[in-house]
């Protein structure tokens, strides 16, 4: 059986189709900027990648794309379920959910939490219910995983009339790239996740580092939002909780005005004043650009404050996973955060770590160090297998 995946964006459209079994992928694509004049679709399928012009096409043109791409493949009708990444599932969705009007109804009751997200995902699954009228739709959310922590863990030492009445709480985000490379990695270690202690850092465009303890996530670096913990491309990660007001008053900047240039004008691109792509640092860094070798050195740094902190929650740890675009490619960021961690007993295998690019799976630790390992994350298989589990789907 296929399932197709969609993640829901403002201006974009991530889709595959997936055989939750195998991970298969039948055809998978991007429609980027939609809605401006730039709008273009990319689709890859049997080792061919196509561009399409959408000359400011909306959503809902993409969506057509899609459709017609599944009937010139003759992959409509096996389609059998469609499986939704939703950002924020508020303390109601602890594990993915069927859609019914009342499940749309709570996603909808999350939008505060995730007012650039959420709504984008309820559009996408509105427009897939319109063109899979027969299908099962299913929502994943990216902060399920995170329900299991506890109180200590997602409790913030604030006013407990914020945390009743308003959901001021650690919620945590990229669970289910989480989740799946915990799982790959207990794989990997040849070892029950049941059995294993794994500090996984999910390193994208967003990054968050996560506490798994026996398969459940046990702490997040990301809290109420996803701008909270590491340095990002664009976001800041923490800050002082004094910065808005102080910033208020002595620059005129509004609230809007200083969330927004915290989720989008901070983080690596304000560090080096160059860009928000850690390659490109990089690259920078090696010609010597000052600016992009502090953005580097930041990142790295509070990288390793991160995992240090994981450690507390777990007690014991068995393993560390790098994944995401940061995590699987770049040797340099690998490295630097390990050699910071010697008292973890974290020790880096050279030859290894430098191998471990192009997005490889495989380890990168010495014989005598705990396991540090880079696992390519495949958040759309994750979310097409937790679809047709939720729905008990037998496999092809
Ligand atoms: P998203 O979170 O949007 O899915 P990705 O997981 O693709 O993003 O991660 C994007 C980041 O990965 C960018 O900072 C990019 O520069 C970085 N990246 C990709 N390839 C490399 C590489 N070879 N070396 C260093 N960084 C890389």
């Amino acid at each position: 059986m296929w399932t197709l995946v969609l993640n829901s964006g403002s201006s974009s459209l991530k889709f595959a189709v997936i055989d939750p079994a195998s991970g298969e992928t039948r055809i998978s694509g991007l429609a980027e900027r939609l809605g401006a004049e730039a709008a273009s679709m990319r689709l890859d399928s049997d080792g061919v990648r196509q561009t399409h012009s959408l000359n400011g096409g909306s959503y809902a043109e993409a969506m057509r794309l899609v459709l017609a791409e599944l009937d010139a493949l003759g992959l409509r009708q096996d389609v059998r379920a469609v499986g939704h990444r939703v950002v924020h599932g508020g303390s109601r969705f602890s594990a993915p959910a069927v859609i019914t009007p009342e499940v749309l109804e709570a996603i909808r009751e999350c939008v505060p939490l995730a007012p650039l997200h959420n709504p984008a995902n309820i559009a996408g699954i509105e427009a897939a219910m319109n063109a899979f009228p027969g299908l099962p739709q299913v929502a994943v959310f990216d902060t399920a995983f995170h329900q299991t922590l506890p109180e200590v863990a997602y409790r913030y030492a604030v006013p407990e009339e914020w945390y009743r009445q308003h959901g001021v709480r650690r919620y945590g985000f990229h669970g289910i790239s989480h989740a799946f490379v915990a799982g790959e990695a207990a794989r990997m270690l040849d070892r029950p996740v049941s059995d294993l202690n794994l500090i996984t850092a999910h390193l994208g465009n967003g990054c968050s580092v996560s506490a798994v303890a026996g398969g459940r996530s046990v702490d997040s670096s990301m809290g109420l939002t996803p701008l909270e913990g590491l340095v990002m491309g664009t976001r800041s990660g923490n800050v002082d909780p004094g910065l808005h007001d102080y910033l208020a008053r002595v620059s005129g900047l509004t609230l809007t005005q200083i969330t927004a240039a915290l989720n989008r004008e901070s983080g690596l691109l304000a560090l080096s004043g160059l860009t928000n792509d850690m390659r490109e640092l990089e690259e920078a860094a090696a010609r010597g650009h000052d600016g992009a070798r502090l953005a580097v050195e930041i990142f790295v740094y509070r990288l390793a404050q991160g995992i240090a902190a994981m450690a507390v929650a777990l007690g014991r740890v068995d393993g560390l996973v790098f994944t995401g675009g940061i995590g699987e490619n770049s040797a340099t960021v690998r490295a630097a955060t390990l050699a910071r961690l010697p008292f973890l007993g974290f020790r880096l295998d050279d030859a290894a770590n430098t191998a471990a690019v192009r997005g490889q799976s495989g380890s990168i630790s010495a014989p005598d160090s705990l396991p540090a390992l880079v696992v390519n994350t495949n958040e759309e298989w994750m979310i097409a297998r937790e679809t047709a589990e939720v729905l008990s789907l037998t496999p092809r």
